[in-house]
């Protein structure tokens, strides 16, 4: 890209120092709209540029065009080039960072960037970037703590980034920092809705922030509403108001700390509709106070007197279109990522096929003891009959699931371990694989083990205690009235001695010669995210996700070395497990949103069925290339139970495989690239697939209501290939013009002819 340009224009660095006047608003030619305002940006120059223009300093690109003050060092002015949208569009409310420093008897002692002496101003036109040094910092109960912040942001061809160095000598602990600090996110111009959109468990959650606004931290616990998504579950979130958005993502993939984003509504609800929601202003101001939306990158950096550390890249974008262009911003990213796991060794054929699985729950903590061990023979012969390739035997552990963690040992009451593997033989000799459901996050509290050893391995909060997960119920009315739960103790990934631990039960689940292990809670801690166990040998206190990795790359040393075709499963993973867990088991809503489909299109989803007739959640696996998980009576029965799932999950498996190369090999588009017309307007119940070789593209559509037949027609853009049509009730071909009358809960497929 253009370097001349650049080096032309400036080649040397600008120190800028502020007593060169106080900042001046970027001109802009305005339009007011209800609901936001549009600017008419004068450069249209698609090179990213660093530059000053009247005294400002100015990041621009194609996409976006960004103004800082020099005096205060805060983002004045960011405005989507695109649609003319001023995201940041008040420079009054133009924040810089943020950090909390407690002190001995003031915890929330506050650092605001905003109120610091001005900062030391470097701008570096040849690398398209700036930095902004604070040196000294006041707080608001101790002045002057000898904390250096180094601030950077660089322009890039598509994005803004935002790095720090932060060197402490204050004498405290900085426990986080909030970098950058987006003092105002107006609302898109026209938009009716304004949604933060960001990654839950494979699946997209909403939170709304206009009209209403949903508070997350309770009103007793924070001074305005207040919206956060986690790293590493949430690696990103938007802004969307479906027309388009902003995207802020978090472009690290060391997990060295937590990150966390925050949306806080200032100076909070017009009219509240509980003490967790609301609606807020649509003027300027109210009660005097400009209404704004902030939106912050937490870093949480625990960093201690006499330590330097920096900040990983946060990655700012506007974007134009549905959230999928949003979200394309973190997929630019994640293709950079290098090769681990299955990306670097072959996930083992049969689950890259199209196939379904069996669950089967063999013993909860109230010891059904429901199925000797080499009973589950006849659980293979059922799978064997209805060509289903794979069963999970779940609670096969001492005491029963979610009991006696970590425990892998086989339970005696069930059987012997010779047992249990011979019945895994004899089921895989029926040509039916067999997954162990392992758990390495918990250890169970009310366990000798526990008492006499495990505790040390345990995550520790601030305080020295251990975290407390209330567990889960299971069977008697004792337990559903939550009075004889096992309590689960989240453990310490980050602590090589707990690992071990783990590693050697993994060990003793891997010697029983099944196929493959489901890690069942591997994406997450309860709410636990740091350790402060000052025993364990990770930093002071330790990130424990990063742990997860570590843990993830031993297990698949260990089957590498003695089993290089086992699977190695889990649930629900975060996005950086997905390249050590080949499938992500998961559970989904009627009004699920693929997500994660979208963001990786390759990687292996599966999903729990349950309902008798469960044929929408069939449908929606057909349309976001779930694998099925068959689980009658809650994954307690046989699949004989639910005859008519059963049969229709048969149906959808037999027409995918027909037509594998588009539905199952075919990249997934969600509802990109086609559209498809109903009575309801909003209609979003479809998904695009195209082969990647030829470009042919398969349109699923399914009807979602349980009672009404609909008229569906799909429109594909620049469509030159005559269409079929198939259905899972009639797989055979047949010429399409693109229209179907859809039946309740029914599914059509259409896909373009091949040469
Ligand atoms: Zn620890």
């Amino acid at each position: 890209m253009c370097r001349q340009r650049i080096t032309h224009l400036v080649c040397f660095f600008i120190l800028w120092f502020l007593n060169h006047g106080p900042a001046t608003p970027l001109q802009a030619a305005e339009t007011i709209s209800r609901a936001g305002r549009t600017a008419e940006v004068s450069n249209s120059s698609g090179s990213p540029l660093a530059t000053l223009v009247d005294g400002q300093i100015v990041l621009e690109n194609k996409n976006l065009r960004a103004v800082f003050s020099p005096k205060s060092g805060s983002l004045v002015s960011l405005v989507s080039k695109q649609t003319g949208w001023e995201v940041q569009r008040r420079p009054e409310l133009g924040r810089n960072f943020r950090m909390l420093v407690p002190l001995p008897e003031r915890r929330n002692n506050q650092v605001l960037g905003n109120e610091q002496k001005a900062p030391r101003v470097r701008l570096d036109p040849e690398t398209r970037s700036i930095s902004f040094t604070w040196q000294g910092l006041d707080s608001e109960h101790a002045e002057d703590l000898n904390i250096q912040f180094v601030g950077k942001v660089r322009i890039t061809e598509r994005h803004l980034e935002f790095k720090a160095k932060v060197s402490n000598q204050s004498g405290h602990t900085i426990e986080t920092i909030d970098w950058p600090y987006l003092g105002e996110i107006s609302l898109p111009p026209r938009a009716t809705y304004f949604d933060h959109l960001r990654l839950s468990y494979c699946g997209m959650l909403k939170s709304p922030l206009y009209p209403e606004f949903k508070n997350e931290a309770g009103y007793w616990g924070a001074d305005y509403p207040l919206q956060f998504s986690k790293h590493p579950t949430a690696p990103f979130v938007l802004a969307d108001s479906g027309q388009q958005g902003l995207y802020m993502g978090y472009h690290d993939a060391t997990l060295d700390r937590m990150l966390m984003f925050t949306f806080r509504m200032k100076p909070g609800y017009v009219r509240t509709d509980f003490f967790n929601s609301g609606t807020i202003p649509v003027t300027d101001k109210i009660s005097g106070e400009p209404v704004r939306l902030e939106l912050n990158a937490v870093h949480f950096t625990y960093l201690a007197d006499g330590e330097t550390q920096s900040l990983h890249p946060i990655v700012v974008q506007p974007y134009t279109g549905s959230w999928h262009r949003g979200v394309d911003c973190y997929k630019a990213w994640r293709e950079t990522w290098s090769a681990s796991g299955y990306d670097s060794h072959e996930l083992p054929g049969w689950v890259r096929q199209v196939h379904s699985w069996q669950q089967i729950h063999i013993n909860s903590p109230e010891d059904e003891l429901q199925v000797k061990y080499r009973d589950l023979v006849q659980y293979g012969r059922d799978c064997a009959e209805h060509q289903v390739a794979a069963i999970q035997l779940t609670g096969w552990t001492l005491h029963g699931q979610d009991r006696s963690n970590p425990s892998h040992d086989v339970d005696p009451r069930l059987g012997t371990e010779k047992d249990l593997a011979w019945a895994i033989d004899q089921i895989q000799k029926l040509g039916v694989k067999v997954v162990m459901f392992n758990k390495f996050t918990w250890a169970d509290r009310s366990s000798d083990w526990f008492r006499r050893e495990l505790v040390k391995h345990a995550a520790k909060d601030p305080y020295g205690d251990y975290y407390v997960h209330p567990g889960y119920r299971y069977q008697t009315s004792a337990q559903h009235a939550n009075i004889n739960l096992r309590r689960l103790v989240p453990m310490c990934p980050a602590s090589t001695s707990w690992r071990n631990i783990a590693l050697a039960e993994f060990k003793k689940s891997l010697a029983l010669g099944a196929d493959g292990m489901l890690y069942d809670e591997n994406q997450h801690h309860g709410s636990t995210h740091y350790c402060f166990d000052p025993s364990h040998d990770h930093r002071h206190p330790g990130h424990i996700f990063a742990g997860d990795l570590v843990l993830a790359r031993q297990f698949h040393q260990i089957k590498q070395q003695q089993k290089p075709d086992y699977l190695i499963a889990g649930e629900g993973s975060f996005d950086l497990q997905i390249p050590y867990y080949g499938i992500s088991y998961i559970r989904i809503p009627r009004n699920h949103v693929p997500l994660h489909r979208y963001m990786a299109p390759d990687s292996h989803i599966m999903i729990g069925i349950f309902g008798h007739n469960d044929r929408h959640l069939i449908n929606q696996a057909l349309m976001y290339r779930y694998i099925f998980s068959y689980e009658p009576r809650h994954y307690k029965g046989r699949l004989h139970e639910f005859p008519l799932t059963l049969d229709y999950g048969k149906r959808v498996d037999r027409l995918r495989r027909k037509y594998h190369d588009l539905l199952w090999e075919g990249e997934f588009r969600h509802t990109v690239g086609a559209k498809v017309h109903t009575s309801d307007k909003t209609f979003d119940s479809y998904s695009v697939f195209v082969d990647r070789k030829s470009g042919r593209r398969a349109v699923i559509v399914s009807n979602p209501d349980p009672g009404k037949t609909i008229s569906v027609k799909v429109e594909l853009p620049g469509k030159t290939r005559p269409l079929i049509s198939a259905t899972p009730e009639d797989p055979r071909p047949v010429a399409s013009d693109g229209r179907s009358v859809l039946p309740a809960l029914s599914a059509v497929v259409f896909m373009e002819q091949g040469s």
